[in-house]
């Protein structure tokens, strides 16, 4: 059995939901769907959610808002029409704007775009429509509920074989709508996947899976076919993005995998995500990803080496300022600190005067314009000489490795590299690993 997840492009209009019916309908195990609100339809469009952002801006700020809340309508009108369906959506569309305007809150309102597609898409495809609200839980500090959902959607869905599940929000027991963050519909496909037991969760999009380095950085690069939780999650943290960041653990923990499938071409195979890759494909190499943005606390003391604690007042100095760092390298006397600049941003005073009061360094310096790039594959864990390649091939084009972190896992070499030599130095490893 299976989950559908269907993104905002694949449901952006009446035209690509009739593109959704037919997938579903060429596979009887295609039971639940998870939809996203109508997305954009051509470059410059606006998605639905972010005009339901606009339109509760509008609201709050007493601002004429009619203009807005046309759109809205529209969009939805417009999709019930083309799919010559008679879902009174109009009431439903007035209902949201009376509460909206009754104050109904920031997240009830955007995660209308997907309540209502769903609304649309349940009718469309002759399936039960469940209301996230009423089976996605969080608290009242707005943490999602992992186990009571599991209970309760688990229990709901043993009721309809066939059903459509909104994405991107449940609720608080205050009954207020709660949503996740952007992108969000993700994550109640993976719950949903979880929950329903399923074999495959399906995340239909407008790629065909995942691609081994950025496609504004590298031409054409190629198509990664299967990759493990652990390397997505690796490629994923540094900047690869086609599914949210959080969807990945609800489906992880039930050892299900996830395919990422296009709408437009639906026979592409695309991308498995999977617990533990079997066959291999022979890769050294399954991805490529890399942030510019990062700085870097440079610590000197003589004999910190034999200082014991010292690790922990730096850390300390780190926590206080409630920051969070990505990797530390160390040397016999020296330590530094990567850190993403956004973390830092108008706390860097502060931390420094905690390292300095609490470590006492003989020198302390902050270097900024630091990029990182991390190499990611299974495959190097069998492969001796992949760190020599990869090296050789950044100081062939002249780049200067300025740190160098290889986990304990040994999936992933991340080097720290001038900002201005990013795009090269993800190139060249795309050249000496992939081509
Ligand atoms: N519609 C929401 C967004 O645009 C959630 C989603 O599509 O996943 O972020």
């Amino acid at each position: 059995m299976k989950v559908c997840k269907f993104g905002g492009s694949s449901l952006a209009n009446a035209e690509q939901i009739k593109k959704i019916k037919q997938i579903i309908d060429l596979d009887p195990e295609r039971n639940y769907v998870v939809p996203s609100a109508p997305g954009k339809r051509f470059d410059d469009d606006i998605k639905v959610t972010d005009l339901l952002i606009a339109f509760h801006n509008a609201v709050t700020n007493g601002e004429d808002f009619e203009a807005i809340c046309a759109d809205i309508s529209e969009r939805f009108v417009q999709i019930r029409d083309g799919l010559n369906l008679d879902t009174d959506i109009e009431s439903y569309l007035n209902t949201v704007k009376e509460d909206v305007r009754n104050s109904a809150g920031y997240d009830y309102t955007i995660s209308r775009g997907e309540f209502l597609n769903g609304l649309l898409i349940a009718d469309y495809l002759g399936y039960d429509f469940i209301d996230a609200a009423d089976v996605i839980f969080f608290n009242s500090d707005g943490e999602y509920k992992s186990e009571k959902t599991r209970t309760v959607l688990r229990g709901r869905l043993s009721h309809s074989k066939k059903a459509v599940v909104p994405g991107f929000y449940g609720s608080m027991p205050n009954g207020k709508v709660k949503t996740f963050s952007r992108g969000g519909t993700d994550i109640t496909g993976a719950i949903v996947a979880r929950a329903a037991r399923a074999d495959l969760y399906e995340n239909w999009t407008d790629v065909s899976g995942f691609l081994m380095a950025d496609p504004r950085i590298v031409a054409n690069p190629k198509q990664i076919k299967n990759i493990s939780y652990r390397e997505l999650r690796e490629l994923a943290y540094m900047g690869a993005t086609v599914l949210h960041e959080d969807s990945i653990f609800p489906v992880f923990k039930a050892n299900i995998p996830i395919n990422i499938k296009n709408t437009n071409k639906p026979s592409d195979e695309g991308t498995f995500i999977v617990p533990q890759v079997d066959n291999d494909d022979g890769n050294i190499i399954t991805g490529i990803a890399g942030r510019k943005g990062f700085s870097v606390l440079a610590i000197e003391k003589t004999k910190m080496n034999a200082e014991i604690g010292f690790g922990r007042k730096v850390l300390s100095a780190l926590e206080n300022n409630n920051i969070s760092f990505e990797h530390m390298p160390s040397g016999v006397d020296t330590l530094s600190i990567v850190l993403a600049n956004s973390e830092i941003k108008g706390k860097q005073p502060q931390l420094l005067d905690d390292v300095y009061n609490l470590c006492e360094p003989d020198s302390l310096e902050v270097f900024k314009g630091l990029a990182l790039v991390a190499t990611v594959g299974r495959g190097m864990i069998h492969n001796i000489g992949v760190a020599a390649r990869l090296f050789a091939a950044l100081a062939k084009c002249g780049i200067n490795i300025r740190m160098i972190d290889q986990g304990s896992s040994e999936i992933n070499i991340i080097v720290g590299i001038d900002e201005a030599d990013f795009e090269i130095a993800i190139k060249a490893i795309y050249a000496e690993f992939c081509e």
